[in-house]
C-alpha cells in the first residue's frame, strides 16, 4: 500500500499526530508512518517577523522523504510564513511530494483565548488534509464545507468540515493506485 509518511518539525505534539494520522489515512486511503521527529531546518527562522519560512520548511521535508513514501506531510507548532503572505497554516508543492502544516495561528491560545484541544485537534486535521489534497493536485474548493476550500483565518477553518465533497473525493480516488491483486490479499 502506498505510505504517507507523517513527521513532527521541531517538538513533536504527540496528541496531534495521533489525531491526524487516522483522518490522512481515511482521506486518501493510504497506509500513514510516523517518522522520527526532525530539528527546523537552520536558517528557516526569520528573525525580523519572528516567523518560521513555509518553503524552507519543505525542502527539509523533501530531503527527509523515504524513498518508500509517496508523501511527507510535516507537523511544527512554529508560525510560518510565505514571502508573500504575513502567514499560513501550511504550504504544500501542488502535484509534488510534500506538504507542511502550523499548528500555531490553529490554537486559541494565538489569539489569547484558553486552550482547547478538540478544537485544535480538529482543526489541524482539516488543514493536514487540505495540503495533502494540494499534493495529489487538488485546488481550492468552492465548496465552504469542503477541507479543500480556502482559509484565511480560523473562522473559515472551522466552518470546514472533515470530508472532502464529492468531486474533491472522486480526485483523491483517481490518484490513488489500484488496491491489491487478489492473490495478494489476506482473508
Ligand atoms: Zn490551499
Ligand atoms: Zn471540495
Amino acid at each position: 500500500m502506498s505510505v504517507i509518511a507523517v513527521v513532527a518539525i521541531g517538538a513533536p505534539d504527540d496528541e496531534v499526530l495521533a489525531s491526524v494520522e487516522p483522518a490522512v489515512a481515511g482521506a486518501f486511503g493510504r497506509e500513514v508512518r510516523r517518522l522520527e521527529p526532525l530539528a527546523e531546518p537552520s536558517g528557516s527562522l526569520d528573525a525580523a517577523r519572528g516567523q518560521w519560512n513555509a518553503p524552507e520548511m519543505l525542502k527539509t521535508l523533501l530531503a527527509a522523504r523515504p524513498a518508500s513514501a509517496e508523501r511527507i506531510l510535516g507537523v511544527t507548532g512554529r508560525d510560518l510564513f510565505i514571502p508573500v503572505l504575513s502567514f499560513v497554516f501550511g504550504q504544500a508543492q501542488m502535484d509534488g511530494p510534500t506538504a507542511v502544516i502550523s499548528l500555531a495561528r490553529l490554537s486559541q491560545a494565538f489569539s489569547g483565548l484558553p486552550e482547547d484541544r478538540p478544537l485544535l485537534l480538529q482543526r489541524a486535521r482539516k488543514e493536514a488534509l487540505h495540503e495533502l489534497g494540494h499534493t495529489f493536485g487538488l485546488v481550492h474548493c468552492p465548496d465552504a464545507a469542503c477541507p479543500m476550500s480556502l482559509s484565511t483565518g480560523v473562522v473559515q477553518v472551522d466552518r470546514k468540515g472533515e470530508a472532502f465533497c464529492a468531486s474533491c473525493a472522486a480526485l483523491v480516488r483517481e490518484r490513488t493506485p489500484v488496491a491489491m491483486p487478489p492473490e495478494g490479499r489476506t482473508r
